[in-house]
């Protein structure tokens, strides 16, 4: 089962369910002209989609359109229901960047039958994620900023700051309906500048300006 653990720690922690939130910037909803919502959008991707730093995304041969979305990724470090916005940042065991990876051409097609993501979504190798680092490593934890480059050229370049729903905001509203756990992931939503990524891209993600980063490549699904 997919793993994760902490920079320069050995320890590897089990993960349990990628909850993950659409549409939580408006400058992204914005450019695939959808509209802002009133409350979390939430999906949830298979654990089989992790990758670590060093790995490839495969792109399906179901897809012509494969997209990057980097985002904050928060690990849940101890069981909660119902939990308080006040004391949402008590759950949180770390943070990290994590890439999205979403085959945009079937999830348009999805959209436009009101069919569910979980395809467009959920291959294998669509959910890239970095080492986490420690809340404390965290200067302003309502300022978070992340980016992510292909073949070195800055695609997105986001901030927390800017989130509809801020993290202990989605902490509390996931808590209300699901029972988070220990290893429970929450992927929160993508700034602005998601793209196509090609076989033979290099795809670097960071958080915090370095603080913890990502890269990997991209290939085919025959290569
Ligand atoms: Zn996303």
């Amino acid at each position: 089962m997919a793993d994760v653990k902490f920079v320069n720690q050995t320890e590897r922690i089990p993960v349990k369910t990628l909850y993950c939130i659409g549409r939580n910037y408006a400058a992204h909803a914005s450019e695939l002209n959808n509209p802002i919502p009133s409350a979390p959008i939430v999906f949830i991707k298979p654990a089989t989609t992790i990758i670590s730093d060093g790995g490839d995304v495969v792109i399906p041969a179901a897809s012509n359109d494969v997209h990057h979305e980097v985002e904050i990724v928060v690990l849940i470090g101890k069981a909660g229901k119902n939990i308080a916005v006040e004391t949402a940042r008590e759950y949180i065991a770390g943070y990290a960047v994590g890439i999205d990876v979403t085959a945009r051409d079937i999830q348009s097609r999805a959209k436009e039958k009101s069919h569910p993501w979980a395809v467009a979504k959920g291959y294998d190798t669509f959910a890239p994620l970095s080492e986490f680092v420690a809340p404390d490593a965290i200067g302003n934890p309502d300022g978070i900023q992340l980016s992510l480059n292909v073949n070195g050229e800055t695609r997105q370049d986001g901030n927390s700051t800017n989130m509809l729903f801020p993290i202990p905001q989605l902490i509390a509203y996931l808590s209300g309906i699901f029972t988070l756990q220990p290893g429970d992931l929450i992927f929160t939503g993508t700034p602005e500048g998601v793209a196509k990524m090609s076989a033979g891209d290099e795809v670097t993600a960071s958080l915090e300006n370095g603080l913890t980063t990502l890269t990997v490549g991209v290939k085919g699904s025959d290569s």
